[in-house]
């Protein structure tokens, strides 16, 4: 790999130590990855100095100025994918295969919004006056980002901030903050000084950036329960903000599925990236027909998955990212035996010293049963019987979430009725996980406030300044 184990945040175009570092674990091996600047409320203040300095100059730039930088992100990113990807892998712990589909998805977010336009609305040009809406950049927005996908939810946030011709202060998570400061390192190229800046820190630098005076709006993707914090906290200067929170998707499975393709495609819907998904299948309602079927090819298909070393070839799931995430899947899966609840779990045989755990299946748990109701975020998949569809619908919006979901059936019509029915920001249809930086994205109630990607997304970034001129 060729990053130095040492990194350093970019203040103004700059490499800038902490006061002090901290060290990254590769959480497969408990190895150090590399340790990552400790960044004080002075580092702060610089780098939201420098992004404020850097505006004006930004901001005179049209969106049609910009595009090239955007590009040149895109490019010297691409060129760098399996660099990122392996720094990904050893920080994040996902299979490689993976790391490099997100750092490539990332590359392709800042190509793809970097093609969006904004065109000077005209609501009337008449006699009497001319009426337009022009849109602006807010001024410096904070984004802060969980460690389950780091590269790729940064571009959802800065791509449409410098295309909108904002300044960015970017917050990784103290889990995996060196993919973020790797790219700020590759920026210093590409951006003008203090375009963009990258800071790390422990827990105290996400609320301080969050009440920053100098700081305009928070995009900010993670846990419902943070999300509730960043707008407190945001509350005191009334910043604008966009929040991308948990999810408890469901998946809806009718018995006319083929099981041979159903079971693979459920199994990763809910376990890719170990089950450390926003939008994973958190719920998997299975009809009553053919529950038994599922549940026993589940277990038999969960059971032939490569757990590993995510650097390794073939390895197809790796270790809970971290040791608090570990705690709180273990505790999760404690009180769902406690409870009598039926568990399978399938054998663990890597001797590995990182943050492993099987898989479990937890057969048809009640719908107030805390494996059901919180998101697991690791390798837990419950698996709920329904008999109609009334009934899995009116359960399945029984949540306090609403990300996403699914629905799996030969028959695309019944499926599109159920989809039309659930109370979700996004639903897929015998497929999962599918976004585009062009397609809006967004959670209903507890998942979030704002919308990320496409047209809707990129207005979060702009504020409209509307200019009347009188004639005659
Ligand atoms: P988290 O909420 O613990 O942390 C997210 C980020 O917020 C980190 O950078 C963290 O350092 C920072 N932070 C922590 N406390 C803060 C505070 N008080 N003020 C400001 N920032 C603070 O989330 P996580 O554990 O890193 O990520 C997992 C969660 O993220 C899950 O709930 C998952 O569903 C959610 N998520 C949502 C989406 C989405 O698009 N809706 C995508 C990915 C993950």
């Amino acid at each position: 790999m060729s990053f130095p184990t040492g990194f350093a945040m970019t203040i103004d175009g700059r490499a800038v130590a902490g006061d002090g570092s901290f060290v990254v674990l590769n959480p497969a091996t408990l190895a150090p990855v590399g340790e990552a600047p400790l960044a004080t409320a002075a580092h702060l203040d610089s780098a939201v100095a420098a992004a404020r300095s850097a505006l004006p100059g930004w901001r005179a730039l049209s969106i049609e100025g910009r595009k090239p930088y955007l590009r040149a992100a895109s490019d010297a990113l691409r060129l760098r994918i399996e660099d990122f990807a392996a720094l990904l892998t050893a920080e994040q712990g996902k299979p490689l295969a993976e790391a490099r589909e997100e750092v490539g998805g990332a590359a392709f977010w800042l190509r793809e919004v970097g093609k969006l336009t904004l065109p000077t609305a005209v609501h009337e040009d008449s006699d009497r006056r001319l009426v337009e809406t022009r849109y602006r950049p807010i001024g410096v927005v904070g984004a802060i980002v969980p460690w389950n996908f780091p590269v790729l939810l940064t571009m959802f946030k800065l791509a449409p901030a410098l295309l909108a011709g904002n300044c960015v202060v970017l917050k990784p998570s103290p889990f995996t903050p060196l993919t973020a400061l790797a790219f700020g390192e590759l920026m210093r190229d590409v951006l003008p000084a203090g375009v963009l800046n990258v800071i790390s820190g422990d827990d105290t630098l996400g609320p301080a950036l969050t009440g920053h005076p100098g700081i305009d709006k928070i995009s900010f993707t993670g846990s419902t329960e943070t999300g509730r914090a960043v707008m407190r906290g945001a509350a005191g200067s009334l910043k604008r903000i966009t929040l991308e929170l948990g999810g408890n998707d469901a998946a809806i499975v009718l018995p006319d599925v083929d099981l041979n393709k159903a079971v693979p495609n459920l199994f990763w819907a809910a376990m890719r990236n170990n089950g450390q998904l926003c939008i994973a299948a958190k719920r998997i309602f299975v009809h009553e027909d053919i529950f038994d079927r599922f549940l026993a090819a589940m277990t038999d298909y969960a059971q032939s998955v490569a757990i590993g070393d995510g650097a390794v070839d073939g390895v197809q799931i790796g270790p809970v990212q971290n040791e608090r995430q570990l705690q709180r899947v273990r505790a999760l899966l404690s009180e769902t035996k406690d409870a009598g609840l039926s568990v399978t779990t399938t054998e663990l045989d890597n001797c590995l010293p990182g943050y492993f755990l099987p898989i479990s299946i937890v057969a048809n748990p009640p719908d107030d049963s805390a494996v059901v109701r919180q998101e697991q975020f690791g390798p837990i998949i419950p698996l709920l019987k329904f008999s109609s569809d009334e009934e899995v619908v009116a359960r399945a919006n029984a949540s306090e979430y609403g990300l996403a979901g699914s629905v799996w059936s030969a028959d695309v019509e019944h499926a599109r009725k159920i989809a039309d029915a659930l109370e979700t920001g996004t639903v897929w249809i015998n497929e999962a996980h599918y976004l585009h930086p062009l397609v809006p994205f967004a959670g209903r109630r507890q998942s979030g406030l704002g919308i990320e990607n496409g047209l809707d997304g990129f207005k979060e970034f702009v504020v409209p300044h509307t200019i009347v001129t009188a004639r005659g």
